[in-house]
């Protein structure tokens, strides 16, 4: 999957854990009798997703990005959300593949939602702290803003504990929207599902990588009218996504999920009516 990679990167994929969101928020106007096809849902009408970040190493640069959903989580919480991890997952995952959290150099994060940025910070001895003393955070200076003053739609989704501690350590980064902040590592701003998300393009070469984060969720996603109830303007997200997707089957890239249960990325193009898929790379395949 990542061998056009391998010239520059070491690149391990991350399972940061399992949890459920609603199926019909998780597919907007989608009817059930749809999706239920493709994401079965369970007697709470939840369904699953995963948290699946990426781990690039180019022998220097550490590079995490994603956090899934961390630890500071009560247990109303992790029962409502039906999260399904190791106590530090991040540390059990990373130590798996040979690294402490104290060899992270960066991490990026596309936006600061829960299920996105939990992990950057855990609790000890009722102090929350940086997970990884050593790295700089990367995040997009408009979803910063926006999650200290989050609007009434998505507050529940910004939890400060994540996200001010970066700041009081002096680890964050604030980048612009669309920067190249690392070599070959940029940020593409979307506005649809929250202000200023950014998904991560990788590129060696002329192959590229781009972690699609909230832009498309699940593959059910890459079906443009399929949108989630949860994004902040769903014609907006309609709107990116058909230039996102048409852009990445042009230039054949490989679109990493971080949500999908099985499948981990493909590659499309472009159909009569969306766009279909021409290489797919399945969980434990
Ligand atoms: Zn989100």
């Amino acid at each position: 999957m990542f061998s056009k990679f391998k010239a520059k990167w070491k690149i391990n994929v991350i399972e940061s854990g399992k949890f459920k969101l609603d199926g019909g928020a998780m597919m907007g106007s989608v009817p059930k009798v749809l999706w239920n096809k493709t994401n079965p849902s369970d007697e709470l009408n939840r369904i699953d997703l995963a948290m699946r970040c990426l781990l690039l190493d180019n022998g220097k640069e550490k590079i995490l990005i994603e956090t899934g959903i961390g630890n500071k989580n009560s247990s109303k919480f992790i029962e409502m959300f039906c999260i399904e991890q190791s106590t530090f997952p991040l540390k059990d995952e990373l130590k798996s593949f040979g690294y402490e959290l104290e060899d992270i150099t960066h991490v990026i994060l596309t936006h600061l939602h829960f299920d996105h940025a939990g992990g950057a910070t855990y609790s000890v001895d009722d102090k929350i702290l940086p997970t990884f003393p050593n790295a700089k955070y990367i995040i997009s200076k408009s979803n910063w803003e926006a999650a200290l003053n989050p609007n009434p739609k998505d507050r529940a989704s910004y939890l400060h504990e994540n996200f001010v501690p970066l700041k009081e350590f002096g680890q964050l980064i604030l980048v612009d929207d669309d920067e190249e902040f690392l070599e070959g590592i940029s940020g593409l701003a979307f506005y649809g599902h929250t202000t200023g998300q950014q998904l991560i393009k990788i590129t060696v070469e002329n192959e590229s990588l781009v972690f699609c984060s909230d832009l498309i969720p699940l593959k059910s996603h890459l079906k443009i009218p399929w949108i989630m109830g949860y994004d902040l303007n769903a014609m907006k997200t309609l709107e990116e996504k058909s230039t996102f997707l048409t852009e990445a089957a042009e230039k054949n890239w490989l679109l990493f999920f971080y949500h999908d249960p099985k499948t981990i990325a493909v590659k499309i193009k472009k159909s009569e009516k969306y766009f279909d898929i021409i290489e797919e790379y399945l969980v434990n395949e």
